[in-house]
């Protein structure tokens, strides 16, 4: 019989677990095989800094799909596997353990790892990342009430990690370097009411904050701060964010910026190579340049997408960027783009909710970003989502005004 090589996807993460589902849906018999460095079922990782802390969901709940179900696709998975080298010459992986894998396709969808400090002490047991569920499992077992948890960066990670270990009776505090919380990816009028929040419930947020050292014997028990302050803690939580797993496909030759380049049909520079997710830069819907997203939505929607693309249908990835974060009772979310707008239209609602739109120079609507308590702004942001596609020019007096429904503003809007 004719010898197929599989499809082989490389990370078994979120991205990579719903492209091997997606596969299958699309209508795809042939062989292929999962890849992971992992030894779990490919799982979603938003609940490993919220719910799993809070012990309100169990880690089984994050997985996509079930052993059974990937076994009844014939979706072959390779777990505790480390994929070395790629060779697009020839088509062929190589794994850690010398084995090498001819491909017919390939999809990266390596993620990324998160960044330590390079300070002293950060081998002090305590000293705690988190991107895996055995990361989140190691950060539970230490968080009970009464101990002291010092978060090192005021980002979305350690924020929630910070919400959540307050929930758990522990006392918090949170370093961040900038001059204001989440600065990367937040407005200031949102940054402002995440600081707010935070130290209206008790933790301790230090900005423009520098560290010298982790202190320990052994186990870490100190955080000294740059004017030789020493906070004293069980644990700390380092979250300054994630770098793209991008090495693989830099040795291979493909080209690398942010990310692993791909173009609109998420093709790397090798035409029978994909990338997808944390790991690769895109081509953004709204600006044209390159970007790449770490948010859960990106992940799926371009899981899905690439096994189509992979099957040869030609229509482009056109999702706009959307993330969410939830922060004790309180959610902030963000769809489209805010960093290149014209100007921008705030609509204070009750309950401290608001939102901000970012509009261009026509007018035309290019992002929003909402926060509020509970799922308050949610709709408003999904009807936001509509808005920018339409493409339609708006009046700043109906955004601004929180008794004008942006429902209103569809009308006549065909095909978003
Ligand atoms: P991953 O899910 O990281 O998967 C990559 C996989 O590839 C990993 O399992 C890795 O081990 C494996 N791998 C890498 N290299 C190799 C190799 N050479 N060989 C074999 N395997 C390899 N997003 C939101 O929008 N909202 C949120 O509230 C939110 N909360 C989050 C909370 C936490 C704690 C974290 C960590 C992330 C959160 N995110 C959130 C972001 C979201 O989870 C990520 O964007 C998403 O997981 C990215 O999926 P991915 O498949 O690209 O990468």
């Amino acid at each position: 019989m004719h010898y197929v090589a599989p499809i082989i996807i490389v990370g078994a993460g979120h991205a990579g677990g719903r492209a091997a589902l997606a596969l299958r849906e699309a209508g795809y018999a042939g062989p292929l095989l999962l890849i992971g460095e992992e030894l779990h079922l490919p799982y979603e990782r938003p609940a490993l800094s919220k719910q799993l802390l809070l012990d309100s969901q169990p880690a089984d709940d994050c997985h996509i799909g079930s052993a059974e179900q990937y076994q009844s696709l014939a979706v072959e998975r390779l777990t505790g596997v480390r994929v070395t080298s790629i060779h697009p010459q020839s088509r062929h992986i190589c794994l850690h353990d010398g084995r090498e894998l001819d491909y017919q396709q390939l999809l990266l969808a390596t993620g990324g790892r998160v960044c330590q400090v390079s300070l002293p002490g950060t081998d002090l047991a305590g000293v705690q990342l988190l991107r895996t569920l055995d990361d989140a499992a190691a950060l539970r077992s230490r968080l009970h009430a009464g101990k002291r948890l010092v978060v090192v960066g005021g980002g979305f990670i350690g924020l929630e990690v910070a919400a959540s270990a307050r929930q758990l009776g522990c006392s918090v505090t949170v370093l961040e370097s900038g001059d204001r919380l989440a600065a990367r990816a937040l407005p200031p009028l949102i940054s402002a009411r995440l600081l707010a929040l935070h130290r209206a419930r008790g933790v301790e947020v230090r900005l423009g904050c520098q560290i010298k050292a982790f202190r320990g014997e052994g186990s870490v028990s100190a955080v000294e701060l740059a004017d030789g302050e020493l906070l004293l803690c069980d644990t700390v939580l380092v979250g300054i964010g994630i770098q793209p797993n991008t090495e693989l496909a830099a040795a291979a030759g493909l080209i690398v910026g942010n990310g692993i380049r791909v173009d609109a049909r998420l093709r790397t520079s090798d035409t029978h190579i994909y990338a997808v997710g944390d790991a690769c830069e895109f081509p953004c819907r709204i600006s044209g340049q390159h970007q790449r997203l770490e948010t859960w939505r990106n992940a799926e929607e371009q899981g899905r997408y690439v096994a189509r693309s992979m099957l040869g249908a030609v229509d482009v990835y056109d999702a706009l960027p959307w993330f969410w974060s939830d922060q004790f009772e309180y959610s902030l979310q963000l769809v489209g783009q805010i960093k290149a707008a014209a100007n921008c239209v705030a609509r204070v609602m009750p309950d401290e909710g608001l939102l901000l739109f970012y509009l261009d120079a026509a007018q035309r609507l290019q992002g929003a970003c909402g926060w509020g308590a509970g799922n308050a702004i949610a709709r408003d942001i999904k009807l936001a989502e509509l808005l920018i596609r339409s493409g339609k020019q708006l009046p700043a007096d109906t955004l601004a005004d929180p008794a004008s429904s942006l429902k209103s503003l569809l009308k006549g809007v065909a095909n978003v």
